[in-house]
């Protein structure tokens, strides 16, 4: 069974919008074990749309449609579908009256050109729109399935999943179960290359995909089977091949970011931290502030960029940076430790590295040391970062923050 995806829209086809709906009705279809074939986006072009519809017609056997439902003069998806399909548009009076009521509770005017909204194709059903006012589409034509969704994702997303996804359930795999794999500290295609290894290529009914993650890559295994007990069954199944694949990388089996559990481990074991940032600028006590109850371990941080911050607030020796350089692991083990110092904290991390884009001190961009304190003991890791200056910052800053989940993870299983 195959799909496709067509967004409708100006501002989605000029960049103005990012097609977001595209990768979320992805996503939900994949786990359906329904192949996404192909994604396409159209302008607000009544024959550009319905030349979508017939070629998707001949290549997909699901086409799904997002924007363009509203009550305005460039919404037309719904014409444009049913010129394509040799379809009229007919009038449903129940519609018309759900849409007036909902007017009158809001004591808005229902002006003539909502009246649009109340034509479907003929043979088609209403799908509620419980978070705006254009209701979505489902069509059944031959032995393709149109469905018509509005563009906002607010509306998209409810109503998909309420009233579309039961529908193309009945008619993909009978059932599917999932599994997420979070891992950070290692490359997408080395990772990709591990799970190719340990996964048998040719099982139709699982398969895993890594995708990028803010915190890292994001291994999503999906099974289908004729019952939900079946499919969870072989996810258990390779369940075991999968985590030995992604090793020592893997930091959850839930869908989480890197953050929310390296925050809530501190928070666990009752550990308090504190951060001397340079080049990341902020963005590790930034990452670690967004977890509820952090105020209960985490200190303060000192964003020394400069020499002299590194010197007069962190107390880095000034032959450090002289004879070494601040982008050094002598500099880096020294701001943590004057981190520590200054906070009081069990743990502290630092960074400093060549955010770039031009090289400093001798040193290539992407040259980076993150030293940690934990508790009277330094050590520092080095690492050659690649990509733009702000792309190595966050990574910089996630893998700071996934050597702070290695460090305690170990503590932990030390303690047990
Ligand atoms: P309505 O008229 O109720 O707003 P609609 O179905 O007519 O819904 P559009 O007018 O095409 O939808 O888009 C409305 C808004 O939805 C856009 O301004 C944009 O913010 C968002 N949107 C549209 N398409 C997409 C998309 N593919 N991905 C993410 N957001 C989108």
């Amino acid at each position: 069974m195959k799909a496709a995806i067509i967004a409708v829209g100006d501002e989605v086809l000029l960049g103005e919008t990012v097609n977001t709906n595209a990768s979320y009705l992805s996503r939900m279809l994949d786990e359906q074990g329904i192949e996404v074939a192909y994604h396409k986006t159209v302008g607000d072009v009544e024959q550009a749309i319905c030349d979508a519809i017939g070629e998707a017609c001949s290549k997909a056997d699901i086409i799904v449609c997002s924007g363009g439902l509203g009550p305005t003069m460039d919404d037309m998806t719904k014409q444009a579908v049913a010129n394509a399909l040799g379809l009229k548009l007919v009038y449903d009076a129940a519609l018309e009256e759900e849409m007036a009521a909902r007017f009158r509770a809001r004591n808005a005017s229902f002006t003539p050109n909502n009246l649009s909204q109340c034509y479907l194709p003929e043979g088609s059903e209403a799908l509620k729109n419980r978070n705006g006012t254009a209701p979505g589409v489902y069509l059944e034509h031959g032995r393709k399935t149109i469905i018509m969704l509005p563009g906002p994702p607010r509306e998209l997303n409810p109503m998909f999943e309420e009233f579309a996804l039961p529908k193309i359930k009945s008619k993909a795999h009978k059932a599917s179960a999932v599994k997420y794999y979070m891992a950070s500290g290692i490359g997408e295609s080395y990772l990709e290359s591990l799970l190719r290894e340990a996964i048998p290529p040719n099982d139709e009914y699982y398969h895993v995909n890594t995708y990028l993650t803010d915190s890292g890559i994001m291994v999503k295994a999906v099974a289908f089977d004729s019952s939900e007990r079946s499919a969870a069954e072989s996810i258990s199944f390779y369940d075991d091949a999968v985590k030995e694949a992604i090793g020592s990388h893997l930091y959850s089996e839930r869908k989480i970011d890197l953050w929310d559990v390296a925050a809530g481990m501190l928070i666990e074991q009752d550990l308090s931290i504190s951060f001397a940032e340079s080049y990341t600028g902020g963005m590790l006590s930034e990452q670690i502030c967004r977890k509820e109850g952090i105020s209960a371990v985490f200190k303060g941080s000192v964003v020394a960029y400069s020499n002299e911050a590194k010197i007069n607030l962190l107390g880095v020796p000034k032959e450090i940076i002289e004879e070494h350089g601040a982008v050094s692991a002598q500099a880096a083990v020294a701001m943590a430790e004057g981190a520590a110092r200054i906070f009081n904290s069990d743990i502290a991390i630092s960074t400093t590295g060549v955010a770039g884009p031009g090289p400093s001190e001798g040193k290539s961009p992407g040259t980076c040391y993150s030293a940690m304190f934990f508790r009277g003991n330094t050590v520092c890791e080095e690492n050659l970062l690649v990509g733009a200056r702000n792309t190595m910052r966050a990574r910089g800053a996630t893998n700071a923050l996934f050597s702070l989940f290695s460090a305690l993870k170990f503590r932990n299983e030390e303690n047990k």
